[in-house]
């Protein structure tokens, strides 16, 4: 049976935001094409402006031939240690599946367990790297009924059924760890700054995805250029005035730094919004919050068939992920 959510609805009930903060603004950086440097680069910055986010990490490196880097993992030893100096500083290190190749069931296993091992703790939120088989519920698998029909119709070339970390007879199942390991994954995403207006149930369970314990959605920031448009003045006020939430979901290393230069309107619009009082804290800290302040957290049919409906809308028209 479904059970309603009371919803976080911002037009009639306000959310009051801790330390009477006037709105939340965090961070989920996926690290396709990382490197130390302008990492470095990038979380001094937003250190120096006290906004504490996610940065997601690759346990080990996969097997690639491509010319494409397909960026650091934690066996960099100079990149890991910086990871847990970054953490010290009230960053959280998010998983982004335990390489940038497929693994299979045992793989994933070891990378989660490396983790926990690394971190000292277990991987709380996470994203799925987009062209991973083990993926769970990825793809057309996103969304359900009609919906699933036109997305594959709509993106016919694309691997949309490729994915099966959800599937327990595929050696790429992983949905059991998933459930054990992971409290919350990345779904939806939206160009709005708002997050929570466009996903006011967040973070919530969906009964037809047993092995993801609560989803997430998220704003769409993934390079430099779109993140700078949605944190644009305009939208920034806008958030603060709605009092509403941003996961902004970006790839820091999508243009951000050129040349050993960080983007000179990434650091001024960053440095506006950190004099606002909004609540800076990472994304797990967030989701904890909102999961405190509903009272049920499984999404029902209705609520869920609306959600995709946005995202696929969304998606027609901005072409997000
Ligand atoms: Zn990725």
């Amino acid at each position: 049976m479904s059970i309603a959510i009371t919803t976080n609805n911002i037009d009639n009930d306000r959310i009051r935001w801790p330390d009477k903060k006037r709105f939340a603004f965090t961070i989920f950086d996926d690290t396709d094409g990382a490197n130390l440097k302008d990492n470095q680069l990038v979380y001094d910055y937003l250190n120096e402006l006290n906004f504490k986010t996610t940065k997601s990490v690759w346990i080990k490196n996969g097997n690639h031939k491509e010319k494409k880097y397909p960026g650091i993992t934690c066996e960099d030893k100079a990149y890991l240690n910086w990871l847990l100096e970054l953490k010290n500083k009230g960053f959280e290190i998010g998983y982004h599946n335990t390489t940038y190749r497929s693994s299979y069931r045992e793989q994933t296993k070891l990378g989660l367990e490396k983790f926990k091992e690394l971190f000292s703790q277990l991987p709380i939120v996470m994203a799925n790297h987009d062209s991973n088989k083990e993926n769970i519920y990825w793809g057309s698998y996103r969304l359900s009924e009609f919906r699933r029909t036109i997305y594959n119709t709509l993106t016919f070339f694309k691997k949309n059924q490729y994915y099966e970390g959800h599937q327990e007879k595929s050696p790429y199942f992983w949905g059991d760890l998933c459930k054990q390991y992971i409290t919350y994954v990345r779904n939806f995403v939206f160009s709005d700054i708002n997050t929570l207006k466009y996903c006011p149930y967040m973070p919530y369970h969906d009964p037809a995805k047993p092995f993801v314990n609560y989803w997430f959605a998220s704003s769409d920031g993934n390079n430099v250029k779109k993140f700078n448009k949605c944190i644009s003045d305009k939208n920034q006020d806008r958030l603060e005035e709605e009092g509403g939430a941003c996961i902004m979901y970006t790839h820091f290393s999508d243009r951000f730094c050129d040349n050993g230069k960080l983007s000179e309107q990434f650091k001024v619009q960053m440095e506006r919004l950190s004099k606002k009082d909004g609540w800076f804290v990472p994304v797990s800290t967030l989701l904890e919050f909102l999961k405190k302040k509903n009272k049920t957290h499984i999404i029902n049919d209705e609520q869920k068939k609306a959600l995709e409906w946005k995202w696929l809308l969304n998606k027609i028209i901005s072409g997000i992920q």
